[in-house]
């Protein structure tokens, strides 16, 4: 398939659903050789049929993200596969929401092992290939909970903060490199996240919260993800801040 990204080799995490599919979808549209991510594999072969089937290139890789192992087998094989990494989108994550005074800390530890030791396991993996080809994007997944605390966010707000600073260190650290950062900060995205949620008060507020306002669709970031990674080389999308309309 044709496109700004024809040569290039996209690496997705969190492809099983929600926006990490939509950008799947949405990097293959454009040219990109997409390798697709998560633990669900069902939903990853049917996501990878459905790119083949519209004349996408992909390949689909179980992995759990929260383990350094499983990342460090996503970014070999893709590299034994398709020879390079251009492209990593940093999109696995959960949001476990709930007070911080009475909560089940394996909810802390499985937020701050996949949305910030994941992301950097797989950044950390990429990195030397990206500084050998002379190029690289890294895109973060963030939120605006990576910019606005609330109460009963307290550690995915910390997570997502996380993001945001490892984001802005690297990208001090990479620039030289060639290699451009992007953080991504959606407001409320229809999709799964929400559903996972273990606290059922903090479940409840949460389902109420995205029905308040009319949500953003997994494609309208993946749109600006896009446009990130589109861009000329000499031009760095450092921060896309993308809210529903109607959300304050
Ligand atoms: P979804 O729940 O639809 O998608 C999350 C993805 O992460 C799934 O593909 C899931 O796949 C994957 N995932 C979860 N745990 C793991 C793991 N241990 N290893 C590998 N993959 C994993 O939610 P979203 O699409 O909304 O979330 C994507 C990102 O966007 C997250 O980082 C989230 O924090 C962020 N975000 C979302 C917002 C929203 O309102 N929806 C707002 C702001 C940011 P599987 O279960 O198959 O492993």
């Amino acid at each position: 398939m044709a496109g700004k990204l024809t040569d290039k080799v996209a690496i997705v995490t969190g492809a099983s659903s929600g926006i990490g599919e939509a950008t799947a979808l949405a990097l293959a549209s454009v040219g990109a050789t997409v390798v697709i991510a998560a633990r669900r594999s069902d939903r990853l072969l049917a996501l990878e049929a459905r790119i083949t089937s519209t004349g996408g290139k992909v390949l689909s890789i179980t992995a759990d993200v929260s383990d350094e192992a499983q990342v460090e087998a996503l970014v070999n094989k893709t590299q034994a596969k398709f020879g390079r990494v251009d492209i990593l989108i940093n999109n696995a994550g959960v949001m476990l929401l709930g007070l911080i005074d009475g909560a089940n800390t394996e909810d802390w530890r499985r937020m701050i092992n996949l949305n910030v030791l994941g992301l950097m396991y797989a950044t950390h993996k990429v990195l030397p290939l990206m500084k050998a080809q002379g190029t690289g994007h890294i895109v973060n997944i963030s939120s605006v909970a990576g910019r606005v605390a609330n109460a009963g966010s307290g550690v995915y707000n910390a997570s997502k903060w996380a993001v945001g600073a490892f984001s802005e260190a690297l990208r001090k650290e990479v620039y030289q490199n060639n290699i451009r950062v992007t953080i991504i900060e959606p407001g409320l995205v229809a999709t799964e996240l929400a559903q996972h949620i273990t606290d059922s008060t903090a479940k409840e507020q949460a389902k109420n919260f995205y029905g308040s306002v009319k949500n953003l669709e997994s494609e309208d970031i993946a749109n600006a993800i896009v446009y990130a990674v589109t861009q000329p080389e000499h031009v760095n999308v450092n921060e896309i801040l993308i809210r529903p309309t109607e959300q304050e």
